[in-house]
C-alpha cells in the first residue's frame, strides 16, 4: 500500500511522525446558528466522512452561545461519526481557569487534538486586543497550557501574507517559531490565493530553524459576492484575474462555481507538488466545492475506499 493510499487511515500523529511520507487532508466547519444551518453542517459532515480525511476541525466563536455550539458540534463529531475532530480554541475573553475547564471537557470525551489560537477582539477584529485580566496575551501561552494539560496534539495558525499585527516579517516569524517551540506540532495557514506566499513563508520559517509542518488552507471562491467577504475575513490579497472572471460570471452560478473550483484545484496541485504536508479545506459548511477539488486531485471517494479495503 503506498503512502497516498494509507493516508486516509492515518491519524494526525502518524502523519506528523511520518517525516513527510504521509500527508494530512482535513476539512474545516463552523458552528451553525440555525436549525437549517445545523442540517447543512451535518449533511456536509456525512459527505466528507465518506472520503475518510485525516481530521475535521470546528472553529471557535467570538463568545457566548456560539462557543457552546463549537464544543457541542465537536463532541458530536467525536461520538457519532468515524471522523477525528480538531477543536479550535481561542484565548479571547477567557481566564486561564476557563480555558483549563474547556480543555478538560474535550479530554473527557476523547478529543486529543486542539488548534490553539489567540483570537481577535470580539465585535471589531481590527480593534485593540485586550487580554482577559486572568488570561493570555498570545497563542504561545495557550499552547503551553494545553501541552501541560495532557497528551494533546496541538496546532497553531500561520499567515502566508504575515499576521496584520506583526510589525514586519522578522517579528512575525520570530513569534511563530516561539509558539512552535512552546510545543506546537503543526500549523494551518490563513486562507491565501497565491502559492508563492505560502512558499515564501515556509522558506522563512525553515531559515529560522523551525521544521514544524505548515498545512496550507484551501478556500474555493465560487461566487463574486465572496470577494469582499474574504477580504473582511482575512487580509488575503484576492487575485484580480480571478475577481474579474467571477464578476463576469456573476449571473451564471455554475460557471462561477467551475472557475473557483478550477482555480483552487490548480493551487492545491501546485502546493502538493511543492511538498506541502497536506491540505486544509475551508468548507463554509458546504461540501460540494471542496470535495470536487479533493476528487480533481485524485484523492476523493475512490482513494478513501481503496485505503479502507487495503
Ligand atoms: P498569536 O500567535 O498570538 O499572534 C498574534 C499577533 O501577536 C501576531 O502579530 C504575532 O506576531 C504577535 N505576537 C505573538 N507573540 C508575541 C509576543 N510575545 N510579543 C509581541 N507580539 C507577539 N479565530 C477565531 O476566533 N476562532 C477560530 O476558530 C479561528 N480559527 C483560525 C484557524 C486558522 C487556521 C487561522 C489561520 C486563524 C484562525 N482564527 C480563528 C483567527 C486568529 O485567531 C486570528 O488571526 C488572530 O489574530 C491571531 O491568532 P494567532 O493564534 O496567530 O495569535
Amino acid at each position: 500500500m503506498d503512502a497516498e493510499a494509507t493516508r486516509s487511515r492515518s491519524t494526525l500523529r502518524e502523519v506528523l511522525a511520518s517525516g513527510g511520507r504521509l500527508r494530512s487532508y482535513s476539512f474545516e466547519f463552523f458552528p451553525p446558528k440555525t436549525a437549517d444551518g445545523e442540517q447543512a453542517l451535518w449533511d456536509a459532515v456525512r459527505r466528507i466522512e465518506a472520503v475518510a480525511p485525516t481530521f475535521v476541525s470546528v472553529t471557535y466563536g467570538a463568545g457566548g452561545s456560539s462557543r457552546d455550539r463549537t464544543v457541542a458540534a465537536t463532541e458530536r463529531i467525536a461520538s457519532e461519526t468515524t471522523l477525528r475532530p480538531v477543536a479550535h480554541l481561542t484565548a479571547v475573553d477567557h481566564s486561564v481557569a476557563q480555558l483549563r475547564h474547556i480543555i478538560g471537557q474535550y479530554a473527557a470525551v476523547g478529543i486529543s487534538d486542539i488548534l490553539a489560537l489567540r483570537g481577535d477582539p470580539p465585535g471589531d477584529p481590527q480593534g485593540e486586543w485586550r487580554r482577559h485580566p486572568e488570561g493570555f496575551s498570545h497563542a504561545r501561552e495557550l499552547v503551553e497550557l494545553i501541552k501541560d494539560s495532557g497528551s494533546f496534539t496541538v496546532g497553531v495558525a500561520a499567515f502566508p501574507e504575515r499576521h496584520p499585527r506583526s510589525a514586519d516579517w522578522d517579528d512575525d516569524v520570530r513569534h511563530f517559531v516561539a509558539k512552535c517551540r512552546a510545543g506546537a506540532d503543526y500549523a494551518i495557514t490563513q486562507m491565501f490565493f497565491h502559492v508563492e506566499d505560502y512558499l515564501r513563508l515556509r522558506d522563512r520559517v525553515a531559515a529560522a530553524g523551525c521544521t514544524v509542518p505548515i498545512i496550507p488552507a484551501i478556500m474555493p471562491a465560487t461566487h463574486a459576492r465572496q470577494i469582499r467577504r474574504f477580504a473582511e475575513l482575512s487580509n488575503a490579497a484576492f487575485p484580480q484575474d480571478l475577481a474579474d472572471r467571477l464578476t463576469r460570471a456573476a449571473d451564471r452560478p455554475q460557471v462561477a462555481h467551475r472557475i473557483g473550483v478550477d482555480y483552487a484545484t490548480d493551487m492545491a496541485r501546485r502546493l502538493l507538488d511543492e511538498g506541502a504536508p497536506g491540505l486544509h479545506y475551508i468548507t463554509l459548511n458546504r461540501s460540494t466545492a471542496t470535495l470536487e477539488i479533493h476528487q480533481n486531485l485524485g484523492l476523493g471517494l475512490g482513494a478513501g475506499r481503496q485505503a479502507t479495503a487495503a
